[in-house]
């Protein structure tokens, strides 16, 4: 079996305490959510339509993955954590599902029913992909583009970087945030 690559292997829980840290400082706050704000912007300004298929959050059946940075990952669970009790959808604005490993196969937790759950706090690696044929050179320029900022960020706070695949980033820091 060949070895697994760097961003295959999660840090362990004692590890994460950094990136929940990090997380919780609303200058940092405020910064990613500026930071996924702009990238909303920019995708809504190119020609990529999502299906709503939910076929890309299914990964094994769909041979995709997910690379995310472990702050994504601190600052999502951070959201989850914060949300109101009640199902996403609810009238009154309800909250997010913690993630139910045992149920998804392959597939991302947060994918509820074919729809994503955390749409508002999904990471940038959601944001940017569409399974839109002729759209990947698009996708690709503004998924370079964003990680250096994102990137950037952290250099700027000294937060170390960690570019890691999305499950193995949640089943590894979800019982580190949820202690
Ligand atoms: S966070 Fe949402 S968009 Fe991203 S993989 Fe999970 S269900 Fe899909």
């Amino acid at each position: 079996m060949a070895p697994s690559a760097p961003w295959d292997r999660a840090p362990e829980p004692r590890c994460w305490a950094q990136w929940h840290a990090a997380a919780a400082r609303p200058e940092i706050d405020q910064e990613l959510r500026a930071f996924y704000a702009d990238l909303d912007r920019a995708v809504a300004g190119g020609d990529a339509v999502c299906q709503a298929s939910g076929q890309c959050c299914k990964f094994e059946q769909f041979g995709h993955r997910l690379y995310v940075t472990a702050l994504e990952v601190a600052w999502f669970l951070k959201q989850v954590a914060a949300a109101p009790p009640g199902p996403p959808d609810a009238p009154e604005g309800g909250g997010y599902r913690l993630p139910q490993f045992a149920e998804t196969c392959g597939a991302c937790p947060y994918q509820i029913s074919g729809r994503c759950s955390t749409h508002l706090i999904r990471p940038l690696g959601c944001r940017v992909f569409f399974c839109q044929a002729g759209t990947e050179a698009w996708q690709h320029q503004l998924y370079e583009q964003f990680t250096a900022q994102l990137r950037e960020l952290h250099e700027r706070h000294a937060i170390e970087y960690c570019y890691l695949d999305w499950i193995a980033g949640l089943s590894a820091a979800s019982p580190s945030r949820l202690e």
